[in-house]
């Protein structure tokens, strides 16, 4: 373990050898050294626990795990350094469904989260986790949403809380949430806590906990004022960090695409139809998902098999014999399955899904390039694991490329030159005399064209499906897929166009004006979170965010209600209202100030000339909050999914998100926004 408060440069990957060592597939000729395998049965799960585990394909613990599992079911305080896409959820979860009593109905575990996706996620991967313990009740509670129904999942006696830190302590004031019982806490994300100002809510939460309890903090980075938190707060927290300074092969071609999940069979075909290659290792999460994308490409056409645990050791060896011999391409594996795994003629691995550190990634992408040859590896990342791509790079100080998506013209030029090429090959075969005296034949009726012969048989030999895509139909997989690098404006005064969403690129946006800039010290993920809270939005719908020095703007959805306008408006960020407002580029209209020293001019001081701090990219508050599903997106409409919209700002607490002090609390808040199910398609 690296030591509490290691830096970057000292922190190594330590693994632990305990639990069984499984055989590795076959030997690794390359020398890659991997490490021993620990099994979830060696980390002192409950048997429900473990039975979920299996349930869900999931294999082997991942580093996180291995390491966060044992010392939290030993019971002592833990940080874990780790992001979203290493498997952290369970990483807390499952030691805490194994330590709680489900026949008592009292809250044993509340787990802090900095949003309400990630409050819900979390919320139902303890569900999850916990479908064979009886009786077992989790409640998500969350600002935003309806008090009524969360104090009703309350009442029903929850067992776990999974909640944000502000409706947490309306909750406690209320005297709706009763903590005395409580065994252990986790926070979650802590990071973006202390990133969206929530931290001293946090601290007002651990301060009323009962002394006698288990913390757990995860966080993907340790600034100073969650160390501070983990020392007044933990004690003699055992550290866990997941880190290693192992590099990929030079020999290897790295590059990323951007891709929801409902989208990466058709990303991958698309790629796999242009480039050149012999064989592919794609990989997986779990055993499920190897089986699922096996399925979705051997319907495509494409001679793949999957490999994973749950496959007889004989028939694995088959499997990996059929690659090496040419007779299968592809491979869908879980980390698991292709443990050793080494087949000279891999010239492609995809990684599907996200690796859960950076050291599997390295493991993964040897599988290619290897023998003196030159290999490619592609990473899917799903928008939320944008954090993750960032790591992988950090920690193998290697840059990966953003890859250009083939064009629907481009399948259709390497489509035509395979035809083409076929057509050559079958000639220079031969064979074919049986077949010139038939089409001799055809021909010999001069009401037929030679070329209309010959499409007619292409067409025959194309078996029902078209042989060229129609490059003008709308291409969902847009060409450029990586994230945008951040990009300073050049220009002096801030336009008022605004950017489109990257998620949903065809919402109508707004730039707005917040009247709080870098002098006031704002973050982003201060005005983030101002908006994500007090207007009940998810931050995927919160777009661009410049920070300029005396103000800072934000793109949102077109047709902000006015009530959400006023309310926004009377936010308090860093101790100032946000006055939000419709950015016009022009300078806004102050009331003049009395004593006269008032001058237009003040006006474009403060707003010419300044560059923008930081853009922010949606969903890039905590890697997490992006769910997107492009085919569920519907185009805007009149708003007639009956929204509920934010209650007038006369009933609310006034929140300050920057502020040092916590605000006082008020009994009656914000009980305003519509729950997820019901909510606006853009956010509203
Ligand atoms: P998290 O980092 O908690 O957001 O988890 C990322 C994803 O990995 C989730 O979809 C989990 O269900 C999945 N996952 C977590 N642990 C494992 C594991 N040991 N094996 C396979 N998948 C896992």
């Amino acid at each position: 373990m690296a030591d509490l408060y290691g830096t970057d440069e000292q922190a190594e990957t330590v693994l632990q050898t305990t639990g069984a060592e499984e055989s590795a597939l076959l030997a690794d000729e390359a020398g890659m050294e991997e490490p021993p395998l620990v099994t979830f049965e060696s980390l002192g799960l409950s048997a429900p626990v473990l039975q979920a585990v299996k349930d869900l394909g999931f294999e082997s613990p991942t580093p996180i795990q291995e390491h966060a599992i044992p010392v939290m079911i030993a019971g002592r305080d833990l940080i874990g350094q780790a992001q979203t896409g290493t498997g952290k959820t369970a990483a807390f979860a499952l030691p805490v469904l194994s330590a709680i009593n489900a026949e008592e109905r009292v809250i044993q575990a509340l787990v802090l989260e900095p949003t309400r996706e990630l409050a819900l996620q979390s919320a139902e991967s303890f569900q999850g986790f916990a479908r064979h313990i009886e009786d077992f009740r989790v409640a998500p509670i969350y600002g935003g949403a309806s008090y009524e129904t969360q104090i009703r999942s309350l009442k029903h006696g929850a067992q776990v809380v999974v909640g944000t830190p502000g409706r947490v302590i309306d909750l406690i004031e209320r005297g709706k949430l009763d903590l005395s019982h409580l065994t252990h806490v986790v926070l979650d994300e802590a990071d973006e806590m202390l990133r969206m100002g929530f931290i001293e809510d946090v601290e007002w939460i651990l301060s009323r906990l009962p002394e006698k309890r288990q913390t757990a903090l995860f966080s993907a980075t340790m600034p100073e004022p969650i160390r501070r938190v983990a020392v007044e707060y933990l004690q003699d927290p055992e550290e866990v960090r997941i880190e290693s300074r192992i590099t990929p092969a030079t020999t290897v071609h790295q590059r990323y695409w951007v891709v929801a999940n409902a989208h990466k069979v058709d990303a991958m075909t698309r790629i796999l139809e242009v480039e050149n290659y012999d064989a592919v290792l794609v990989f997986v999460r779990t055993k499920t998902d190897a089986e699922d994308v096996a399925t979705k490409l051997q319907a495509r056409g494409l001679a793949c098999a999957a490999l994973h645990g749950d496959i007889p050791q004989r028939q694995r060896e088959k499997i990996v014999e059929r690659l090496k011999n040419g007779s299968l391409d592809i491979i869908i594996a879980t980390d698991v399955a292709a443990r050793g795994l080494d087949v000279d003629r891999i010239t492609h691995v995809f990684n599907y899904d996200v690796p859960y550190d950076a050291e599997s990634y390295v493991h993964r992408i040897g599988r290619t390039g290897r023998a003196g040859r030159s290999g490619e590896a592609v990473l899917f990342v799903t928008p939320r694991e944008r954090r993750a791509l960032r790591q992988i790079e950090r920690v193998t100080r290697q840059r990966i490329e953003p890859l250009r998506m083939p064009t629907a013209a481009d399948v259709n030029k390497r489509r035509l030159e395979n035809f083409r090429s076929q057509i050559m090959e079958t000639i220079e075969a031969g064979g074919l005399e049986e077949y010139q005296e038939v089409v001799s034949e055809l021909l010999s009726d001069d009401s037929l064209e030679p070329e209309t012969l010959a499409a007619a048989l292409a067409k025959m030999a194309q078996r029902g499906s078209a042989l060229l895509i129609d490059e003008n139909a709308p291409d969902y997989l847009p060409q450029h897929g990586g994230f945008e690098e951040r990009r300073f404006r050049e220009r002096r005064v801030p336009s008022a166009q605004p950017a489109p969403l990257r998620e949903f690129p065809d919402m109508k946006m707004v730039r707005y004006r917040v009247a709080v800039g870098r002098r006031d010290g704002v973050k982003p993920g201060q005005i983030v979170g101002a908006i994500a809270n007090e207007a009940g939005m998810e931050s995927k719908y919160i777009g661009e965010i410049c920070i300029f020095d005396t103000f800072s703007t934000v793109d949102l959805p077109d047709g902000m209600p006015e009530e959400t306008q006023e309310i926004l408006a009377q936010a308090r960020i860093c101790g100032r209202s946000m006055d939000l407002r419709v950015y016009t580029a022009e300078p806004p209209r102050r009331p003049r100030r009395d004593f006269g020293s008032y001058k237009p001019a003040d006006y474009l001081a403060d707003d010419e000339g300044e560059e923008p701090e930081y853009r922010h990219e949606p969903g890039d508050i905590n890697g997490n909050s992006i769910n997107y599903q492009p085919g569920q997106m519907q185009p805007r409409g009149p708003q007639s999914h009956g929204p509920r919209f934010p209650r007038p700002a006369s009933h609310r607490r006034s929140l300050d998100f920057g502020s040092s002090r916590r605000p006082p609390r008020v009994a009656t808040r914000r009980s305003f926004g519509a729950p997820a199910s019901i909510r606006r398609r853009d956010g509203y």
